[in-house]
């Protein structure tokens, strides 16, 4: 049977942009005799945009009335008024989800990649490619990503989090407890966010100052790591119950480049080298680490697992895990995914397999 697929992009985040260049890959790529596409867009404040016409809501007037008598609705039953609400109240995919088998999702970060969508999409009963709500979650959440990773076992850079709240109401006494715990230089950056964006290395008091107000100008709380001098190697998971670790890669972040920041990633991007130029070993660790992390954190679908591996020790750290990674076909997890044996295309075809075997397992 020819599936129908929502390609979901835009988006209320931060990584509007990276998202629409993810669906324009996907949507060149997916194979158009295998699969009917519709793209729908969401635009930067949240309204659903789709090629069809929008909602018709037909008896508007009349019903809208009925709603306004609550006394009317005490001696009815939800299963009575389910005609009324369903016109008053269209979903954001009523208008094209009678032809939608299954919801490809090119959302990064909130609102897309933080279960969310998920749950949405969970309760109109849409299959839909990636993790679920639990998974999404978590691994937006980088603290609550690294609390779960710690109590696997896993090893995470050391960090401290703080609350927007007590920021603003006392900046001077958390910048100290800042400076009690940490060396200079060291990372700041929002505990939900992706693409670098609001993610500073600071090294001074009037830096870590400023990264602080502008990481929690994009989150409610914030996050302060120690800096790892590192390599950044990256590992892409396939799967829902049989997963499948890719070759590990690197990033090259070059000299010039502070880190791996926002420019480095979309404007110039940096050189992918995979396979990793790493021992055996240590890509073994990376894959194992990832399937583990994987498992702890209730993903399915797909990931992106992150590493830092720490020039001097050798040591790795899981720097942070992303359930809908940028996904243009020069990105690193379809990269990785094709350096293990599965071309874009073919990739893109597995996801929504994946998909409608993790909807039917759920049933
Ligand atoms: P995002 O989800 O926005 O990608 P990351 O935590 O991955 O957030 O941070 C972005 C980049 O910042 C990393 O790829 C790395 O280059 C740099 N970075 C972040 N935290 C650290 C750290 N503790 N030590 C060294 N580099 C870091
Ligand atoms: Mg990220
Ligand atoms: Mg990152």
């Amino acid at each position: 049977k020819r599936l129908s697929i929502g390609i979901l992009f835009g988006g209320r985040s931060s990584e509007h942009e990276a998202s629409l260049a993810s669906a324009a890959s996907v949507l060149k790529h997916l194979k158009q005799d295998r699969f009917d596409l519709v793209p729908i867009g969401i635009t930067q404040t949240g309204q659903w945009v789709t090629q069809t016409t929008p909602y018709e809501l037909q008896h508007r007037d009349c019903e809208s009335q009925a709603l306004n008598q609550p006394e009317q609705l005490q001696h009815t039953t939800i299963v009575d008024m389910a005609p009324h609400y369903a016109s008053v109240m269209p979903h954001p995919l009523s208008s094209v989800t009678p032809k939608i088998d299954v919801i490809f999702p090119l959302l990064h970060g909130t609102y897309g990649e933080d279960g969310k969508l998920q749950g949405l999409l969970e309760m109109l009963g849409i299959p839909y490619v990636g993790c679920g709500v639990l998974g999404g979650a978590i691994s937006m959440d980088k603290e609550k990503t690294k609390q779960i990773l710690q109590a696997t076992g896993l090893p995470v850079v050391d960090y401290k989090s703080y609350r927007r709240a007590e920021l603003e109401r006392n900046p001077e006494r958390i910048l100290d407890a800042i400076e009690d715990h940490f060396d200079y230089p060291c990372f700041v950056k929002p505990a939900n966010g992706g693409s670098s964006i609001g993610v500073s290395k600071v090294r001074s008091r009037e830096e870590l100052r400023q990264a602080a107000f502008l990481a929690a100008s994009y989150d409610q709380k914030i996050l302060v790591e120690k800096a790892i001098n590192c390599r950044e190697v990256e590992c892409a998971v396939l799967g829902n119950e049989d997963l499948l670790a890719s070759v590990v890669g690197e990033v090259l972040i070059r000299d010039e480049c502070d880190f791996y920041d926002y420019h480095a990633k979309y404007i110039e991007p940096s050189t992918k080298v995979i396979p990793a130029e790493i021992p055996d070993d240590l890509a073994l660790e990376v894959q194992q680490q990832s399937i583990k992390a994987f498992r702890a954190l209730e993903l399915s679908s797909l990931a992106r697992f992150d590493f830092f591996l720490e020039k001097e020790t050798k040591n790795i750290y899981l720097n942070e895990v992303n359930t809908l990674p940028s996904f243009t076909e020069d990105c690193m997890y379809p990269k990785l995914c094709e350096a293990s044996g599965l071309a874009y295309p073919d990739l893109l075809e597995r996801l929504i397999e994946l998909a409608v075997e993790s909807y039917e397992d759920r049933q």
